[in-house]
């Protein structure tokens, strides 16, 4: 027994921290974790699940027209924007429920308040005032939306997370940002049949992703009837008289809509933690700096997840967690990894993608070779539908490796998990090539393409 209230004290309540608090209960550690707001953290509460099933929802126009192609006649559709709410609601409720549930489960002390460090062994809880000690701590706090305080009238737009509980549909929105958040919300709110426009400083959306991907994507919405204005920014919003909101921008234009919409980016929640206090490093951006084992400048103070901003993703929250403990508590020092990391975008279309884009690999091999389909996916024959579907492979042209792998289409994400083990074991395009197609599917693409695109040697394409 040591002379700790806790082995370890978890802060933070998402997807890392109670995987950690978790798996330390399950092997007889004295845990105890506290969340000042919802088990379950921005994935569960505010991220990655609802926005999926808001996806779901905004599919479902399309899905009726389609249906006409296969002999369908569907009649008069209608949309509630209060019950899709209430039943996803309800959902996370029962999310939450589950995450709490696996902690009791696991012996861990729920604490529902916020928690400050005093030092570097101590924490306050800040609800009640009392203060315990522990002998490791876990941070694991997350981040939240960037408020982009600079913007004059920022107080009046909403982000990700009043999106997903808006007392009404607005008519007409405005989205800032090119990233993740703006993609997929701008495709939430037009399928739902919102006037939506994006607004993106750079020249095309998704800045690190492969060309195809945004260029295709682009091109997708703008056929949907969302509007993308690029190479602008929000300069200011302000009231309109007669309601609603105006948002003018650099280039000049006056944008009259019912709401705007901030996604851009994230920042972690490291405000007020009392970090220096326990003589924790933050790095510029108020990230706290961890070595390869997610160890802080205090070796019994870990940290995780995108409160470290290394990828802001949730299984990589949740791998990090698992590496801490087989670290920490198992005696296996477990660094995560943090290459090959499979990921999606659910847009309509969705991207799916694992490795380098094709402009990252011409800067990383001297020659690569890029094979590349697009077609239109098989429902579209009958439905009508024009959208294409992309599908492209970069492989090193000196080891046959297959280094980046790019879908723009319907279940890219699906498909994304499964080339992330491809591109994992190192798979060569000559494994690709002997694999049996599986006909008929939109992946078949992926094991047929026999001959490159292109090469492209030295930067040039050949
Ligand atoms: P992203 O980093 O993806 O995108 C932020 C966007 O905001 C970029 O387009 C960026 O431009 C732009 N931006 C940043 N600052 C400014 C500014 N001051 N003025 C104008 N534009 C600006 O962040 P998101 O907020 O979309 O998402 C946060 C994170 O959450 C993502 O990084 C992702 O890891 C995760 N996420 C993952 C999802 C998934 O897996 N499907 C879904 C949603 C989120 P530029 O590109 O020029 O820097």
């Amino acid at each position: 027994m040591t002379a700790f209230d806790y082995d370890l004290f978890v802060i933070g309540g998402g997807s890392g921290g109670v995987r950690a608090a978790r798996l330390a209960g399950s092997l007889g550690k004295r845990v105890a974790i506290a969340e000042e707001y919802r088990f379950g953290g921005t994935c569960v509460i505010r991220g990655c699940v609802p926005k999926k099933l808001f996806v779901y929802a905004s599919q479902f126009p399309e899905h009726f027209e389609d249906a006409a192609g296969f002999g369908w006649q569907v009649g008069e559709a209608s949309f509630d924007w209060k019950k899709l709410v209430a039943a996803k609601d309800r959902e996370i409720s029962r999310l939450e429920g589950l995450y709490r549930r696996g902690l009791e489960n696991a012996g861990t002390e729920i604490l529902e308040s916020r928690a400050e460090l005093v030092d570097a062994h101590t924490i306050r809880l800040v609800k009640t005032g009392q203060t315990v000690t522990a002998e490791r701590i876990l941070i694991a706090t997350g981040g939240s939306a960037n408020p982009h305080a600079a913007l004059p009238g920022h107080e009046l737009c909403i982000t990700s997370n009043e999106a997903f509980d808006l007392p009404e549909l607005p008519r007409s929105i405005l989205i800032a940002g090119g990233g993740y958040i703006a993609v997929e919300f701008a495709n939430i709110f037009h399928g739902l049949g919102v006037d939506t426009t994006l607004i993106y400083r750079g020249k095309e959306i998704l800045s690190r992703f492969d060309s195809d991907m945004r260029q295709g994507l682009h091109k997708a919405m703008e056929e949907k009837g969302i509007r993308i204005i690029l190479t602008d920014v929000i300069q200011e919003v302000q009231k309109a008289p007669a309601g609603g909101l105006i948002a003018r921008t650099l280039e000049g234009q006056r944008l009259a809509v019912d709401a705007v919409m901030l996604a851009l980016g994230r920042d972690p929640n490291t405000q007020g933690l009392g970090l220096e206090a326990a003589g924790v490093a933050v790095d510029e951006k108020g990230a706290i700096v961890v070595d390869d084992y997610s160890r802080t400048s205090v070796a019994h103070i870990h940290a995780l997840g995108d409160v470290t901003d290394r990828v802001q993703l949730t299984p990589v929250a949740i791998h990090e967690a698992m590496c801490f403990i087989e670290t920490e508590f198992r005696n296996n020092p477990t660094k995560p990894d943090h290459d090959l990391i499979a990921t999606a975008v659910f847009s309509q279309p969705e991207i799916g993608t694992v490795g380098l884009s094709e402009e990252a690999a011409c800067r990383k091999y001297p020659e690569i070779e890029v094979y590349r389909a697009e077609f239109r996916p098989m429902k579209a024959t009958l439905s009508g539908r024009s959208e294409k579907m992309i599908m492209k492979l970069i492989v090193d042209a000196a080891s046959r490796k297959v280094v980046g792998a790019h879908i723009l289409g319907h279940d890219a994400g699906e498909m994304a998990q499964l080339l992330g083990i491809t591109l994992k074991a190192g798979c060569t395009k000559d494994d690709f090539d002997r694999t049996m197609a599986v006909h008929p599917t939109a992946a078949e693409e992926l094991v047929t393409m026999y001959q490159p695109s292109y090469r492209v040697r030295d930067g040039e394409r050949i």
